[in-house]
């Protein structure tokens, strides 16, 4: 069979290349692994508890090019109910609180969090987004581990915990598993920790009713034919000017270009003549996943509504890190959404589904200090780190030294090569956004080769989504100006000297 370009994979990035393309008026195919459409977004329609997103669900403000598709698509957005209060339970705290940020009674704590958040916030800034190999100190942040730089900086446990526990909930690792730069590079392609990690205002701000696979679902409902479910790509041969792709079934697809719309760790699953260059195979043999379970638990009614809670919990035991309220908005399927994430995660796939479900139960029970948690109608779970087409999940990872020295090669084009997927992006990037960002980059790069578009056509920005602006999110006065701990013990410090030194004044004269 033959066609212009073939797009390898069929997740969102694949399919916004696959449509761009098409709409260019290019002949093109897409070769997907699986027999379903969506990748990591996978929605099932389940005859009790309705839809249930068990991979990409929530979308959020400044996340302009998915707010754009979901427009496009006729697809229709509900905000996450956050009314009520969030649950903080840590070891040696629990309280209730409103807004993103926990409290913590010990002021010390509090510096010392507000400090690390900001420090974070700050250095992402100075981490170029296409390019975060170059920034400035990139070889230091690159070769230290996100945990040596909190532990180099935090005073506090209950400051490292909170932290640790977002860092989980996002990238599904563990601290000591990816390198500063990439945390940093990560943060910045997300507008910084609050937005990253906010429901009102923030990445979980949205969830589309129907699920989030929709997406994919009406993208190739346009594509039509040309999108091919249950072909793993297994070899890629450029010969001459064409390029030959074959499946698990002996099938071959000759074309001119081919884009990879897949995590770069599945890549190697795909044998290249000629091989891909060293650096490139270091790349995709160096990068990591996280691993995540994804987890509805039903109830009957959302009881802690009555309660006062919005159903949201940040704890720092237990097989859950994070929780947070996933009843329909009209009431119906009541629900909490939980994720055991990496070491949580792994250790979770050594238990029966049952066991995780009477562990979760009495996790909610001691969080939420409320036994009615122990009796929910339904449970669905996800293990991600059992997809053979994600390589595990949300979104790769890089381990220290390898962004440096391997990270150029991420969506460099390699002859008639091009490389799509949400990991290649520099917005949004590890997000659905990133994926449409992604994949339409490789298409126009795809339409420069044609001599369709100019070169300064291939990037493009995204203006902002009028029907969902964002707020801008700005610091308070006390949060800007907070010191660090040890800014905080420097002042406390000075003023006890002056004192001193006033009181030996006054007394001597
Ligand atoms: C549990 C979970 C929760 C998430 N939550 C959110 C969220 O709330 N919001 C958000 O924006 N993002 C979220 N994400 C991330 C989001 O899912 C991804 O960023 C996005 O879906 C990536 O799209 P993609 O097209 O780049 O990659 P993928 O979705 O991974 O698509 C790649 C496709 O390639 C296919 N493939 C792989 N190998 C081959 C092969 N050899 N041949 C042919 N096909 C192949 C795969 O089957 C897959 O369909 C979440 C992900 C997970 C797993």
């Amino acid at each position: 069979m033959s066609t212009q370009v073939v797009v390898v994979g069929a997740g969102i990035s694949g399919l916004s290349a696959a449509r761009l393309l098409q709409q260019s008026g290019i002949d093109v195919i897409v070769l997907e692994a699986r027999n379903r459409l969506g990748g990591r977004s996978h929605t099932i329609q389940d005859p009790v508890h309705g839809s249930v997103d068990l991979g990409a669900a929530y979308i959020g403000p400044t996340q302009n090019r998915v707010l754009r598709l979901v427009k496009e698509l006729g697809l229709r957005l509900y905000n996450v109910d956050e009314k009520g209060k969030s649950v903080l339970s840590l070891q040696s705290i629990w309280s209730t609180y409103t807004g993103t940020v926990p409290p913590l009674r010990n002021p010390i704590a509090l510096v010392d969090l507000n400090h690390l958040l900001r420090t974070i916030d700050s250095m992402a800034l100075k981490v170029p987004l296409d390019a975060p190999w170059t920034a400035e100190d990139a070889l230091k942040w690159d070769f230290i581990t996100l945990q040596e730089f909190v532990d180099s900086i935090a005073w506090t446990k209950a400051a490292v915990d909170i932290f640790t526990i977002l860092v989980r909930s996002v990238l599904t690792s563990e601290l000591h598993q990816v390198s500063l730069l990439f945390f940093l590079w990560f943060v910045h392609s997300g507008n910084g920790l609050v937005r990253l990690g906010s429901v009102t205002d923030g990445a979980q701000e949205k969830k589309l009713y129907g699920g989030a696979q929709q997406l994919s679902e009406r993208m190739a409902m346009l594509l039509g034919d040309r999108v091919h479910l249950s072909c793993p790509v297994k070899t890629i041969v450029a010969r001459d000017h064409d390029v030959f792709v074959g499946d698990s079934r002996g099938k071959e697809y000759k074309c001119q270009y081919v884009i990879c719309a897949v995590p770069p760790i599945v890549l190697k699953n795909i044998n290249f003549t000629p091989p891909l260059p060293e650096r490139k195979m270091k790349l995709v043999h160096s990068v990591t996943m996280g691993a995540t379970f994804k987890v509805n638990m039903f109830y009957k009614t959302a009881f802690w509504k009555d309660m006062g809670l919005c159903g949201q919990a940040i704890s720092d035991s237990g097989p859950s890190g994070y929780c947070v309220d996933d009843t329909k908005p009209d009431g119906s399927h009541p629900s909490l959404l939980a994720f055991f994430v990496a070491d949580n995660g792994q250790r979770m796939s050594r238990f029966s589904q049952d066991e995780r479900k009477e562990a979760l139960c009495e996790h909610f029970a001691k969080v939420f200090k409320c036994e009615k948690f122990l009796k929910p109608i339904g449970y669905i779970e996800k293990n991600w780190m059992d997809e053979e087409f994600s390589g595990g999940c949300c979104v790769c990872s890089f381990p220290p030294g390898v962004l440096t020295k391997c990270g150029r090669t991420l969506r460099e084009p390699i002859n008639r090569l091009h490389f799509a997927g949400t990991e290649t992006a520099t917005e949004w990037l590890g997000y659905m956004d990133g994926a449409i960002q992604a994949g339409e980059r490789a298409a126009r790069e795809v339409l420069h080769r044609l001599g369709l578009i100019k070169e300064s056509d291939i990037w493009q920005s995204e203006p902002e989504s009028l029907d969902h602006p964002a707020r801008r999110l700005t610091l308070t006065w006390l949060e800007r100006s907070l010191p660090s701990v040890s800014g905080f013990i420097q002042i406390s410090l000075s003023l006890i000297v002056t004192t001193v030194a006033c009181f030996v004044y006054k007394y001597l004269n």
